[in-house]
């Protein structure tokens, strides 16, 4: 048997199973939120454009209208101005698309604070159990904020602004420059925590993460049903020219 017949009978058997990683996409969707004076993105929106009705007889379809960062979604480089001339999201190599990915609980840890930041020794501490981070692979954060499926709860704003875990500045300068990992996955509505604004750089998962040509995934779910190493991720965004990001299919793969 070849590897892809072997893998597709595992697949057949439930040998391996397929998890979803992403987010259900509705006018629901919680949206990352930019103070007022900068621009917005938008809200997933079904626009109807007949439903076996006068308008198409025997058919149903929809415009749809939304951010590229609106839920589940991928970050091109060129999605921070530390990356501008590199990827766009149509330009993200296919073969980057399925890779191993990790996992990292610190639900714990985000439940006492949800302020919650990751640091490099948290990682190290990880690694001394687990192994390394994967080459080319994904690292995912995992918070429990997945059960945050509201706009409010999802953001978490009270009058300082957004509270959401994250990674400190030193420990997202160390994933992108320094750990094998193409890039990170997380359960909030950015790779940044919610404080991150005010970071020195501000934004420095997206500042660093795309400065170093790595990707963000975000809004990831179930990453509870997951193993801490050895799934492997295959992310779908779509391919729009020139575009900064697009919401995605995530799916993991993972053997019992
Ligand atoms: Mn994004």
């Amino acid at each position: 048997m070849s590897a892809l017949s072997d893998f597709a009978a595992a697949l057949a058997s439930g040998a391996i199973s397929v998890i979803d990683l992403t987010a259900p996409l509705s006018e629901a969707t919680p949206i990352l939120e930019l103070p007022p004076e900068f621009g917005q993105t938008q809200q997933f929106q079904l626009e109807e454009i007949s439903r076996y009705d006068d308008r198409g007889p025997a058919w149903y379809w929809n415009n749809f209208h939304t951010g590229e960062h609106t839920g589940t979604h991928f970050d091109a480089p060129n999605h921070w101005v530390t990356g501008k001339d590199g990827a766009d999201i149509a330009s993200v190599p296919v073969g980057k698309l399925i890779a191993p990915a990790v996992v990292l609980d610190f639900s714990d840890r985000v439940a006492a604070d949800p302020d919650f930041l990751v640091e490099i020794d948290d990682i190290k501490a990880w690694e001394a159990e687990h192994g390394p981070l994967p080459d080319g692979g994904w690292l995912l954060v995992r918070t429990g904020w997945d059960a945050r499926t509201t706009q409010e709860s999802a953001i978490n704003a009270n009058e300082t602004g957004p509270h959401s875990p994250g990674l400190s500045a030193e420990c997202a300068r160390w994933v992108a420059q320094e750990s094998p990992v193409l890039g990170m996955g997380v359960e909030t509505v950015g790779t940044d925590a919610g404080a991150a604004h005010s970071f020195d750089p501000a934004f420095p998962c997206h500042s660093y993460l795309m400065g170093s040509d790595k990707y963000g995934l975000t809004q990831l779910q179930n990453l509870a049903s997951l193993p801490a190493t050895g799934a492997v991720v295959i992310a779908g965004p779509l391919p729009i020219v020139t575009g900064s990001g697009s919401p995605a299919r995530v799916l993991a793969l993972v053997e019992r």
